[in-house]
């Protein structure tokens, strides 16, 4: 039996509890081949306008899925405890089924960790019924599952290379050996500039639709991502929101992006969203305000399918140019002191 698994959205973050979760099963899981512009115009062309590039990637590698039994769209409700998925997650796999290729049934499962651990087993059996595992069967491969899941979070917080990581889990390696830095270039200098790259992973990690931001940075610049930042050092970084933030990925973003406002060896901060993003709505515009208070060198670029690669390399340039000037000339101390006002950056 083989299993349609497409490569966006939750495959950079759940990949690995998938894939091991099937492995269990004897079920062969299928990745849709990274992006490229074909899979992007057919996800353009089915996807809804108003919806955000993810879901539009996402209904493209749906569609570049072939010969599988089933294409696997789960319903991802809650991945942890008083948060939520935002919206769009919560609409698939409905919102897709037009981007299902024709003959290749969904199979989907309600996954909603808010109700406890027992009753994720439970709705992964009721699934389980429709390939035909028993619950015993479901519940192995439940725990195999969490076994892989937990050791790739493990390697990403050791400042593994997503790819590499990735990589041992599609060989379905089960011995993860931290890689050898092969560039000499891209060592670590304390000297070069470090800067912080914000945002949802499956835009970060997503290097077609983001024209290789994160290997330009890291040519330029040392790079800290929100992978990086301990789980614990996030919750303390979010104790300060007088309303706590619902949505999964935005706790991480805003806990790691407060983190890096605060460490004074990050010389700087990119924030990358994209076009139609509501979540990023509210919490690019909190962590701005923030870094204008701490004078933080701070810049947004929001993707979308028009996307240029020009354009973003010059504003990359731009603003590291802008960020090494500051480092070397002013020390980290405004020309205008504290009369800079916070909110604007103006006099
Ligand atoms: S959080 Fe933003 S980018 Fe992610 S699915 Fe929701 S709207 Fe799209």
């Amino acid at each position: 039996m083989k299993i349609g698994f497409p490569r966006a959205l939750y495959y950079f973050d759940f990949f690995p509890f998938w894939t091991g979760f099937f492995h269990q099963l004897n079920i062969e899981v299928v990745i849709s081949p990274p992006t490229n512009r074909q899979i992007m115009d057919l996800g353009l062309k089915n996807a809804s306008d108003e919806t955000c590039l993810p879901l539009k990637l996402l209904s493209g590698h749906i569609q570049a899925l072939k010969a599988v039994d089933w294409v696997f769209l789960p319903r991802m409700v809650s991945v942890e405890a008083e948060t939520y998925t935002c919206p769009k997650f919560l609409g698939i796999p409905e919102s897709l089924l037009s981007s299902v290729p024709t003959g290749i049934p969904v199979l989907t499962v309600t996954l909603n960790w808010r109700k406890g651990q027992r009753l994720v087993l439970k709705d992964l059996q009721k699934m389980g019924e429709t390939l035909g595992k028993s619950k015993i069967e479901i519940k192995q491969a439940f725990y195999e599952g969490q076994k892989w899941q937990e050791k790739f979070q493990k390697t990403r917080g050791a400042e593994w290379n997503f790819e590499e990581s990735i990589r041992e889990i599609e060989n379905l390696s089960t011995c993860l050996v931290k890689p050898q830095p092969t560039n000499p270039q891209l060592l670590p200098e304390p000297d070069r500039l470090k800067i912080a790259l914000v945002g949802h992973s499956y835009l970060i990690q997503e290097s077609y639709a983001n024209l290789n931001l994160l290997k330009k940075l890291r040519e330029k610049a040392r790079v800290e991502l929100i992978q990086h930042v301990d789980q614990n050092e996030i919750e303390t970084n979010l104790l300060e929101l007088r309303k706590k933030l619902f949505w999964s990925h935005s706790k991480q973003i805003y806990g790691a992006g407060n983190k890096f406002l605060a460490d004074p060896e990050i010389d700087g901060i990119i924030y990358l969203t994209c076009f139609g993003c509501g979540t990023d709505s509210i919490v690019q515009e909190l962590l701005s305000r923030k870094a204008r208070q701490r004078h933080k060198p701070y810049m947004v670029i929001t993707l979308d399918e028009h996307s240029g690669e020009a354009g973003l390399i010059t504003r990359l340039e731009a603003f590291l140019d802008m960020v090494e000037r500051r480092r070397v000339h002013e020390g980290y101390v405004s020309t205008h002191g504290e009369r800079l006002d916070c909110y604007s950056n103006t006099l």
